[in-house]
């Protein structure tokens, strides 16, 4: 699976390839596999082999909040099963409240007729799973592989590799993450906002059971989570103005799990110890495009949000599923797979999709922000309000959900 590409023998090299996918994070590794199990001939590039996912070996960092519609999707790709058995932390209550008013806003799986509301997973663990699948589903893996530069031609498009190689396919899929290098070769510029904050993370150990619960509380600096993990600690993602996370990851030992307890308002009592903690830049970043000649982007490359909602991946998974759903309608038409009206369809739904959630986000975190003691009451008086509106938080919870 992870031989060099320079040491393939050349017949091994995809043939003719329907989709090159560049980019095996979580969301590239599941298109990947949900193209090439549809039928599609697959090769999925990578520049980094993951490392193997190791039961015995500390929890990531770097942890996912699953919504149910991405559990269906790795569910029918057979691999949730695996996932579930081997750490997955599920939870049926999310209780937001806001540091300024008390106002509170619950969610509860079983008064919405659900069994969960969703999982928190390890990134790793996710995108292990999906690798450890690929083979038999005759996705022609090529790792470590970059992507240099790449020329849509009438049917098809033609990537040149770092190593020199070039490699053909109807349609590139680029699922290169945030910072996406294929994205700014193909011209596709970026809009949103920095946040000029940090999310910092580590696993904690609390006085107090997290029972099942997400929990999130809004500071003056931005939310707290506390997500339930599958071993009983919680993992925190405290977003901070960019000094103030310095400052945090500074902190010794007693100071930050005294602070923490604070700023998590004891909900789970005191917090007793931590793992070591790392940071995460956050901004709103949306592709103006998705589509260009034989080109679509999904995942971060083509959105990062806000974690307050904890959708980021959820976003790109759905993102999998339209694309598979685009090229399956496409083929069974007998339509080129690549031709821009066949993927203008995908880049459409999914573009004003994402776009609508992202900025939902992003007023969600400008709305917190407000410290003005008559913007804080009107906050609160809507956010009891919508707690009290049992359709609408109903709705609310359904499209957080993909249902
Ligand atoms: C603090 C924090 C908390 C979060 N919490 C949540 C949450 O609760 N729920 C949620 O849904 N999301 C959450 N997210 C977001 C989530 O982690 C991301 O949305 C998700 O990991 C993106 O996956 P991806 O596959 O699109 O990109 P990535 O994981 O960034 O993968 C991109 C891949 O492309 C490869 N690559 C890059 N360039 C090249 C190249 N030129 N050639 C070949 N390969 C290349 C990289 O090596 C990498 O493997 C959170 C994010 C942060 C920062």
């Amino acid at each position: 699976m992870n031989t060099p590409l320079q040491d393939m023998p050349s017949r091994r090299r995809p043939p003719a390839l329907d989709v090159a996918v560049v980019g095996g994070g979580m969301v590239g590794a599941a298109a990947a596999l949900t193209l090439a199990r549809a039928g599609f001939a697959t090769a999925l590039l990578e520049a980094r082999a993951p490392a193997p996912w190791d039961a015995q070996a500390e929890v990531d960092l770097r942890v996912v909040g699953l919504a149910p519609s991405s559990v269906m999707l790795l569910d029918e790709l057979g691999v949730w099963t695996s996932i579930r058995a081997a750490r997955a932390g599920p939870y049926t209550h999310m209780h937001v409240w806001d540091a300024a008013s008390g106002a509170a806003i619950d969610f509860d799986a079983a008064s919405e007729g659900r069994d969960r509301l969703g999982y928190i997973v390890e990134n790793s663990l996710v995108q292990w799973t999906l690798w450890q699948a690929l083979p038999a589903a005759g996705v022609h893996v090529l790792c470590p592989a970059e992507v240099k530069a790449f020329e849509a031609r009438e049917d098809r498009i033609q990537l040149e590799l770092a190593g020199g190689e070039t490699l053909a396919a109807s349609l590139l899929v680029a699922a290169d993450g945030a910072a996406s290098p294929l994205r700014a070769l193909a011209g596709i510029g970026t809009r949103g906002r920095d946040y000029a904050q940090r999310a910092v993370v580590a696993h904690v150990v609390t006085e107090r059971p997290h029972a099942d619960t997400a929990w999130q509380r809004f500071l003056p600096g931005g939310p707290l989570a506390l997500l339930p993990l599958a071993d009983g600690r919680s993992s925190i993602v405290w977003s901070l103005p960019e000094a103030e996370a310095q400052r945090v990851l500074a902190l010794g030992e007693r100071a930050f799990l005294d602070e923490l307890g604070v700023a998590s308002d004891f909900r789970l009592g005191r917090i007793l110890s931590s793992t070591p903690r790392a940071a995460f830049p956050l901004k709103l970043q949306l592709a103006e495009r998705y589509q260009a000649e034989r080109f679509v982007l999904l995942g971060d490359a083509a959105h990062a949000v806000h974690p307050l909602a904890g959708q980021g991946v959820n976003l790109g998974l759905r993102d999998v599923a339209e694309l598979r759903d685009t090229l399956l309608d496409a083929r069974a038409a007998g339509r080129d797979i690549g031709a821009a009206h066949v993927l203008r369809r995908y880049a459409r739904r999914r573009r004003s999709a994402d776009t609508l959630d992202a900025l939902g986000f992003d007023a969600l975190a400008r709305i917190y922000a407000w410290q003005a003691p008559p913007l804080v009451a009107a906050r609160a008086v809507g956010v009891r309000l919508l707690d009290h509106l049992a359709p609408l938080k109903r709705r609310l919870s359904e499209h957080a959900a993909g249902l």
